[in-house]
């Protein structure tokens, strides 16, 4: 007879290279851990270490009563939970769904899983793997708070914050695609600064240290912006929406006349030149987002 109870073991699907993260911290917690991945042999390394190696879906959530899965969105994961023998598998079950999407996949997931009996929770990973594990990975969670108390020591095991955002299920995705989009129009637009720049003669090293310097200035503009928006008023003392435009303008002059693509610049001010149009040319930048969510 095993030595775990079901109660403390998990079972993690997918294994990326999140899923394999995910399993080697609950293993380095000393769990039982078993582990499934769709295309066989890439559970080698932690099988090495102590996880149970599963050979079919069914197999890997009979395991255990917590199901962590990681995939790279819901048709994956809808592919691989929702065939009959793997659903009736899950019934009883506690389901972690950690696979990154919309809210609309969110909620679909939680009735689909209300309608079999699978107690479901919803989540989102917002660091990258080697902060799995480790006091700098942030987890947020949804669902039903009991449910989520009941498994929040094994989730502990993964390390770092997590934060359970409300019973609302499709809460924890909102934030996820609120942060990333954050996160891609950031890189989005470094990627590009790095082009503009090499075609000035600039080296990515050279500009750096005052990239990170513009990065550094953000959390402060963030602090403010959150105000102003939750109070919805704009201030553009100091910096009103008809200066930001101008500056982008230069961007995509400079863009274009090296013959760089310059159609996220141009969006954006474009959005900037429609808050002017109605009115706003004397507000701060975040009214851009009071007039983004105008129906
Ligand atoms: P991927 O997003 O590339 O996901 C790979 C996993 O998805 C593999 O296990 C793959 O299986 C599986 N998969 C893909 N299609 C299917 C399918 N049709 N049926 C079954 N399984 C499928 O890699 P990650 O592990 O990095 O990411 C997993 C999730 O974690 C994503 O939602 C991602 O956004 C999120 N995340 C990742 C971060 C990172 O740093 N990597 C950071 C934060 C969040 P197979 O091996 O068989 O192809």
């Amino acid at each position: 007879m095993s030595m775990y109870s079901e109660q403390s073991a998990v079972t993690v699907l997918g294994l990326g290279p999140m899923g394999r993260s995910l399993a080697g911290a609950f293993l380095d917690a000393g769990l039982r851990t078993t582990v499934w991945n769709r295309t066989p042999g890439r559970d080698h390394e932690l099988v090495d270490r102590g996880a149970l190696g599963a050979r079919s879906v069914e197999e890997a959530v009979s395991a255990s009563a917590l199901i962590v899965v990681c995939v790279v969105d819901y048709d994956a994961s809808d592919a691989i939970l929702r065939p009959e023998g793997v659903t009736a598998a899950l019934t009883g079950r506690t389901v972690v769904n950690l696979t990154a999407d919309t809210p609309g996949r969110a909620r679909d997931t939680a009735e689909w899983a209300a309608t079999h009996g699978i107690r479901y929770l919803d989540g989102a990973i917002m660091t990258p793997t080697p902060t799995i594990g480790t006091p700098a990975a942030v987890f947020i969670h949804s669902g039903p708070e009991e449910l989520y108390r009941e498994h929040q020591s094994l989730l502990d095991a993964l390390g770092g914050t997590h934060t359970h955002l409300g019973a609302e299920i499709g809460r924890a995705a909102a934030y996820d695609i609120a942060l990333l989009d954050i996160f891609w129009t950031a890189m989005a637009g470094y990627a590009h600064a790095l082009a503009v720049a090499r075609a000035e003669g600039i080296t990515a090293r050279e500009l750096a240290p005052f990239a990170k310097g513009i990065g550094a200035i953000l959390p402060p503009i963030f602090e403010g912006a959150a105000e102003e928006m939750d109070r919805g008023s704009f201030s553009g003392e100091g910096n009103p929406i008809t200066s930001a435009v101008s500056s982008m303008a230069h961007i995509v002059h400079t863009s274009e006349a090296h013959g760089i693509d310059a159609g996220v610049m141009r969006a954006a001010e474009g959005m900037a030149r429609r808050a002017i149009g109605r009115g706003h040319g004397a507000d701060g930048f975040t009214r851009i987002a009071e007039v983004l969510g105008r129906r």
